[in-house]
């Protein structure tokens, strides 16, 4: 029987040729193919700077940290998200403010952001869930002078109103687990237009040293060692990764243009179900298409969410919920006390949605299958 995975990334020949230089030469951490791999990002994303790091979750762990918060002060986050956009808050002894989602478009809701903000809120990071963007304008407006940073974790390539993601905010971070569209095995990068931030996001993530490895094996005096005037981390990505992010972010725009094309295939095929809500769509949003997820409308449905997932699982179609509400999860609800039915926009998307396979290793007779399978659920 067919098998097809919820996700897949695309690495082989070239990724793997790619990580011949850096063992070859023994230049293994951070130097020349991670700084090649930040300029193209930054290159493809319009912004100034790209730092990169270990995974997204340290990304928005430094943003923060970079924006100076800390104990006392509040971050708003979406409630459904991933677990880490809400994990950096605590990390840096903050309190997360969760805010609830519009359903429609799985992101943060601009209109009950207003209300959630306060004298506290140090940051509001909105994320670009599945590489839809979060609706900025609307957000900067209500945000003022707070300071904005982009969990872009499923948005490389994605934009909003012809605006690249990471250039949307203060600060953008992104992902390249191999669950997104391009991939370094783990491995994350941060954006900024920012020269200062840009200066002391690099220092934070190589010990908070001043100057760096790279910049004393070139310098004339041998003695000086780098000066520590911060507390930093090492959350360096190695030039192993960044080889292969340099392979890979030239595909971006081609995995982005064949999801879409695909994407487009399933709005038209699943138009028919009553009771699937495929993914929202506005011409003034690029998607990214980290994933393609639907809504199960079980008061029409023949089956609840999970039976159907169960069904497309026993024909091979493996699925997913889309992301989890963090404000269900027993951590923030045990140990931060959070009431996941205050968040009643996050709880039906926990509770309805469904990621259907989308992903570059599929084949048109994949995608047809998938359909098939779908409009035979009845
Ligand atoms: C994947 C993901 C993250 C975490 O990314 P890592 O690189 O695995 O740390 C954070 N936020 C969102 C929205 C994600 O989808």
């Amino acid at each position: 029987m067919r098998q097809i995975q919820i996700s897949q990334p695309v690495t082989g020949e070239e990724e793997w040729q790619a990580t011949k230089e850096p063992l070859m030469t023994g230049w293994l951490t951070a130097g020349p193919k991670v700084r090649e791999f930040e300029q193209l990002f930054a290159e493809r994303h319009n912004v100034k700077h790209a730092i990169a790091v270990t995974s997204a979750t340290t990304a928005l762990h430094l943003a923060l940290v970079a924006l100076g918060v800390g104990e006392g002060d509040e971050v708003i986050v979406p409630a459904f998200t991933w677990v880490s956009t809400a994990n950096v808050i605590l990390y840096c002894g903050a309190k997360p403010v969760f805010c609830d989602i519009d359903v429609k478009t799985f992101n943060i809701d601009p209109e009950q952001l207003k209300s959630k903000i306060t004298s506290k809120t140090k940051a509001i990071i909105p994320v670009h869930l599945f590489g839809l963007c979060a609706d900025m304008d609307r957000i900067k407006e209500i945000a003022g002078n707070i300071p904005l940073v982009e969990d872009g974790a499923c948005a490389a390539g994605a934009a909003y109103k012809n605006t690249p993601a990471g250039g949307l905010g203060n600060i953008g971070c992104f992902s390249f687990h191999p669950r997104k569209s391009v991939t370094t095995g783990e491995g994350g990068m941060l954006t900024t237009n920012d020269d200062d931030i840009a200066e002391y996001l690099s220092q934070l993530r190589n010990h908070g040293a001043s100057i760096s490895e790279e910049q004393r094996h070139h310098g004339p005096k041998p003695y000086i060692l780098p000066d520590f005037n911060m507390l930093g981390y090492n959350y360096r990505m190695t030039d192993l990764q960044g080889a292969v992010g340099v392979v890979q972010i030239k595909k971006l725009d081609f995995f982005i243009d064949e999801r879409a094309k695909w994407a487009e295939f399933y709005d038209k095929e699943l138009a028919s179900i009553d009771w699937l809500t495929t993914p929202w769509r506005d011409e003034n949003y690029k998607h990214g298409w980290q994933s393609y997820v639907t809504l199960i409308d079980e008061s029409k449905s023949p089956y609840s969410r999970n039976e159907i997932m169960e069904i497309l699982q026993n024909k091979g179609i493996s699925t997913r919920p889309g992301t989890h509400a963090v404000t269900m999860l027993s951590y923030y609800t045990d140990k931060i006390g959070i009431n996941p039915n205050d968040f009643p926009g996050a709880m039906i998307a926990n509770n309805q949605s469904m990621a259907i396979p989308l992903h570059n290793r599929m084949t048109d007779e994949d995608y047809k299958y998938v359909v098939e399978v779908l409009k035979g659920i009845e």
